[in-house]
Protein backbone atom coordinates (compact mmCIF):
# COMPACT_ATOMS: atom_id res chain seq x y z
CA UNK A 1 0.00 0.00 0.00
CA UNK A 2 2.77 2.32 0.83
CA UNK A 3 4.21 1.79 -2.40
CA UNK A 4 1.29 2.03 -4.07
CA UNK A 5 1.36 5.70 -2.61
CA UNK A 6 4.48 6.65 -3.55
CA UNK A 7 3.62 5.61 -6.96
CA UNK A 8 1.14 7.86 -6.91
CA UNK A 9 2.50 11.19 -5.47
CA UNK A 10 5.68 10.51 -8.38
CA UNK A 11 2.58 9.99 -11.12
CA UNK A 12 1.25 13.14 -10.12
CA UNK A 13 4.56 15.24 -9.94
CA UNK A 14 6.02 13.93 -13.14
CA UNK A 15 3.56 15.99 -15.29
CA UNK A 16 4.71 19.50 -12.50
CA UNK A 17 7.86 18.98 -12.79
CA UNK A 18 7.89 19.02 -16.49
CA UNK A 19 5.88 22.17 -16.75
CA UNK A 20 8.27 23.60 -14.98
CA UNK A 21 11.51 22.19 -17.02
CA UNK A 22 9.63 23.47 -20.14
CA UNK A 23 9.46 27.08 -18.93
CA UNK A 24 12.77 26.98 -17.39
CA UNK A 25 14.47 25.83 -21.07
CA UNK A 26 12.03 28.59 -22.71
CA UNK A 27 13.42 30.97 -20.78
CA UNK A 28 16.74 30.02 -21.38
CA UNK A 29 16.20 29.32 -25.07
CA UNK A 30 14.83 33.16 -25.62
CA UNK A 31 17.54 35.06 -22.93
CA UNK A 32 20.60 32.97 -24.73
CA UNK A 33 19.30 33.46 -28.29
CA UNK A 34 17.68 36.68 -28.70
CA UNK A 35 20.72 39.11 -27.77
CA UNK A 36 22.84 36.88 -30.48
CA UNK A 37 20.29 37.19 -33.54
CA UNK A 38 22.60 38.61 -36.49
CA UNK A 39 21.15 42.02 -37.42
CA UNK A 40 18.65 41.26 -40.16
CA UNK A 41 16.59 39.50 -37.13
CA UNK A 42 16.84 41.91 -35.06
CA UNK A 43 13.86 44.09 -36.05
CA UNK A 44 11.42 41.28 -35.08
CA UNK A 45 12.86 40.88 -31.63
CA UNK A 46 13.20 45.48 -31.18
CA UNK A 47 9.50 45.21 -31.34
CA UNK A 48 9.60 44.16 -27.79
CA UNK A 49 11.34 47.02 -26.63
CA UNK A 50 8.36 49.78 -27.85
CA UNK A 51 5.32 50.25 -25.55
CA UNK A 52 2.07 49.88 -27.05
CA UNK A 53 -0.15 52.68 -27.94
CA UNK A 54 -1.07 54.72 -24.65
CA UNK A 55 -4.65 53.76 -24.59
CA UNK A 56 -5.87 55.96 -21.87
CA UNK A 57 -5.10 58.89 -24.49
CA UNK A 58 -5.83 57.85 -27.74
CA UNK A 59 -8.84 60.47 -26.59
CA UNK A 60 -6.56 62.75 -28.50
CA UNK A 61 -6.63 60.71 -31.79
CA UNK A 62 -8.23 62.91 -34.84
CA UNK A 63 -7.98 66.36 -33.43
CA UNK A 64 -5.35 66.52 -31.18
CA UNK A 65 -6.46 70.21 -30.33
CA UNK A 66 -9.41 69.65 -28.21
CA UNK A 67 -9.84 66.56 -26.02
CA UNK A 68 -9.70 65.89 -22.24
CA UNK A 69 -6.81 63.58 -20.11
CA UNK A 70 -9.65 60.40 -19.11
CA UNK A 71 -9.08 58.31 -16.46
CA UNK A 72 -6.10 57.64 -14.56
CA UNK A 73 -4.01 59.38 -17.36
CA UNK A 74 -5.46 62.97 -16.23
CA UNK A 75 -2.77 64.89 -15.03
CA UNK A 76 -3.99 68.57 -14.10
CA UNK A 77 -2.23 71.67 -15.05
CA UNK A 78 -1.23 73.55 -11.94
CA UNK A 79 -0.68 76.69 -14.29
CA UNK A 80 3.04 77.34 -12.56
CA UNK A 81 5.10 79.69 -14.20
CA UNK A 82 8.83 80.32 -13.35
CA UNK A 83 12.46 80.78 -14.89
CA UNK A 84 13.74 78.31 -17.82
CA UNK A 85 10.36 77.50 -19.43
CA UNK A 86 12.63 76.32 -22.39
CA UNK A 87 12.62 72.88 -23.48
CA UNK A 88 15.34 71.44 -25.28
CA UNK A 89 18.08 68.28 -25.61
CA UNK A 90 17.24 64.85 -24.07
CA UNK A 91 16.20 63.77 -20.98
CA UNK A 92 19.28 60.80 -21.12
CA UNK A 93 22.65 61.30 -22.29
CA UNK A 94 24.69 58.98 -22.92
CA UNK A 95 26.66 56.56 -23.34
CA UNK A 96 23.55 54.46 -22.94
CA UNK A 97 23.04 50.49 -22.39
CA UNK A 98 21.10 49.00 -24.43
CA UNK A 99 21.22 45.21 -23.76
CA UNK A 100 24.54 44.61 -23.33
CA UNK A 101 26.26 46.63 -25.68
CA UNK A 102 26.99 50.52 -24.74
CA UNK A 103 25.98 52.87 -27.25
CA UNK A 104 27.48 56.70 -27.68
CA UNK A 105 24.06 58.42 -27.63
CA UNK A 106 20.64 57.54 -26.55
CA UNK A 107 18.62 55.21 -29.08
CA UNK A 108 15.35 57.13 -31.04
CA UNK A 109 13.02 54.01 -31.23
CA UNK A 110 9.01 54.68 -32.12
CA UNK A 111 9.18 58.26 -32.99
CA UNK A 112 6.04 61.00 -32.34
CA UNK A 113 2.86 59.16 -34.41
CA UNK A 114 5.19 56.83 -35.82
CA UNK A 115 4.11 55.31 -39.12
CA UNK A 116 3.94 52.05 -37.58
CA UNK A 117 2.45 53.65 -34.55
CA UNK A 118 -0.15 56.09 -35.37
CA UNK A 119 -1.37 56.92 -32.00
CA UNK A 120 2.16 57.33 -30.44
CA UNK A 121 2.03 60.25 -28.73
CA UNK A 122 6.26 60.77 -28.26
CA UNK A 123 9.64 59.75 -28.57
CA UNK A 124 10.51 56.35 -27.35
CA UNK A 125 14.61 55.45 -26.02
CA UNK A 126 15.01 51.94 -25.72
CA UNK A 127 17.66 51.86 -22.87
CA UNK A 128 18.27 49.31 -20.08
CA UNK A 129 16.75 49.55 -16.36
CA UNK A 130 18.69 52.25 -14.59
CA UNK A 131 19.51 54.53 -16.22
CA UNK A 132 19.12 58.34 -15.00
CA UNK A 133 16.05 60.16 -16.35
CA UNK A 134 16.61 64.11 -16.64
CA UNK A 135 13.95 66.17 -17.25
CA UNK A 136 14.17 68.84 -20.25
CA UNK A 137 12.65 71.60 -18.36
CA UNK A 138 13.15 73.33 -15.35
CA UNK A 139 9.73 73.87 -13.50
CA UNK A 140 7.62 72.47 -10.81
CA UNK A 141 6.70 68.45 -10.74
CA UNK A 142 2.74 68.29 -10.78
CA UNK A 143 2.78 64.42 -11.14
CA UNK A 144 5.14 61.44 -9.40
CA UNK A 145 4.05 58.44 -9.13
CA UNK A 146 2.32 55.36 -10.93
CA UNK A 147 -0.28 56.43 -13.30
CA UNK A 148 -2.06 53.16 -15.34
CA UNK A 149 -0.38 52.91 -18.79
CA UNK A 150 1.88 55.27 -18.22
CA UNK A 151 3.61 53.03 -15.61
CA UNK A 152 5.63 55.00 -12.88
CA UNK A 153 5.36 58.93 -14.31
CA UNK A 154 7.01 62.13 -13.69
CA UNK A 155 5.40 64.89 -15.36
CA UNK A 156 7.05 68.79 -14.80
CA UNK A 157 5.15 71.77 -15.79
CA UNK A 158 6.35 75.51 -16.91
CA UNK A 159 4.73 78.17 -18.69
CA UNK A 160 2.23 76.05 -20.51
CA UNK A 161 4.24 73.08 -21.15
CA UNK A 162 4.19 69.58 -19.54
CA UNK A 163 7.14 67.16 -20.19
CA UNK A 164 6.35 63.28 -19.74
CA UNK A 165 8.87 60.92 -18.49
CA UNK A 166 7.13 57.28 -18.52
CA UNK A 167 7.87 53.52 -17.87
CA UNK A 168 10.05 54.78 -14.87
CA UNK A 169 11.61 51.69 -12.31
CA UNK A 170 11.98 54.09 -9.44
CA UNK A 171 11.32 57.55 -8.88
CA UNK A 172 13.53 60.41 -7.43
CA UNK A 173 11.23 63.48 -7.61
CA UNK A 174 8.03 64.44 -5.18
CA UNK A 175 5.03 66.69 -6.77
CA UNK A 176 5.40 69.84 -5.63
CA UNK A 177 9.35 70.29 -6.45
CA UNK A 178 10.59 72.76 -8.48
CA UNK A 179 13.44 71.19 -10.51
CA UNK A 180 16.65 72.74 -12.04
CA UNK A 181 16.67 72.02 -15.92
CA UNK A 182 18.64 68.68 -16.14
CA UNK A 183 17.86 67.51 -12.78
CA UNK A 184 17.07 63.64 -12.25
CA UNK A 185 13.81 63.01 -11.95
CA UNK A 186 14.45 59.27 -11.28
CA UNK A 187 15.47 55.73 -13.28
CA UNK A 188 14.40 54.24 -16.67
CA UNK A 189 12.64 51.10 -16.66
CA UNK A 190 9.54 49.12 -18.16
CA UNK A 191 6.35 50.11 -16.04
CA UNK A 192 3.31 50.54 -16.82
CA UNK A 193 1.73 49.81 -20.75
CA UNK A 194 5.68 48.95 -22.17
CA UNK A 195 6.69 46.00 -23.21
CA UNK A 196 10.17 46.41 -23.12
CA UNK A 197 12.97 49.08 -20.89
CA UNK A 198 12.45 52.05 -22.39
CA UNK A 199 11.67 55.89 -21.74
CA UNK A 200 8.53 57.33 -23.22
CA UNK A 201 9.16 61.30 -23.46
CA UNK A 202 6.59 63.31 -24.59
CA UNK A 203 5.69 66.82 -24.54
CA UNK A 204 1.97 68.77 -23.97
CA UNK A 205 0.94 71.93 -24.46
CA UNK A 206 -2.09 73.49 -22.56
CA UNK A 207 -3.56 74.87 -25.58
CA UNK A 208 -7.24 76.77 -23.45
CA UNK A 209 -9.49 75.87 -20.43
CA UNK A 210 -9.35 72.42 -20.83
CA UNK A 211 -7.25 71.92 -24.13
CA UNK A 212 -4.28 70.38 -25.13
CA UNK A 213 -1.67 69.06 -28.12
CA UNK A 214 1.25 66.72 -27.87
CA UNK A 215 3.81 68.19 -29.71
CA UNK A 216 6.31 66.83 -31.46
CA UNK A 217 9.37 66.15 -28.99
CA UNK A 218 11.71 66.28 -31.91
CA UNK A 219 11.21 68.92 -32.50
CA UNK A 220 13.18 70.32 -29.11
CA UNK A 221 16.29 67.75 -29.83
CA UNK A 222 18.80 67.39 -32.91
CA UNK A 223 19.86 64.92 -34.71
CA UNK A 224 23.72 64.49 -33.62
CA UNK A 225 21.90 64.26 -30.14
CA UNK A 226 20.75 60.75 -30.99
CA UNK A 227 21.03 57.16 -32.82
CA UNK A 228 17.76 56.47 -34.98
CA UNK A 229 16.97 52.38 -35.10
CA UNK A 230 13.37 53.50 -36.40
CA UNK A 231 10.09 51.36 -34.75
CA UNK A 232 8.98 47.58 -35.79
CA UNK A 233 5.80 47.11 -37.49
ZN1 LIG B 1 6.20 55.63 -26.13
Amino acid sequence: MKGFFRFSIVLMTAPLLCGAALVVGYVMLVVLTIPQLPDWAQPGVEQWLFDVPQYAETSDNGSYGNSTPAGMSAVPWDGYVGPGSEIYGLPLVGPIQHWSEWVGKPLLGCVFQDPHYRTHTGSDFPVNEGTPIHTTIAGKVVWSGSNGPWGNLVVVENNGYQVWLAHLSSIQASEGDILNYGDVVGLSGNTGNSTGAHLHYGIKQKTGEKSYVWLNPQSFFTEDEFISIGCSD
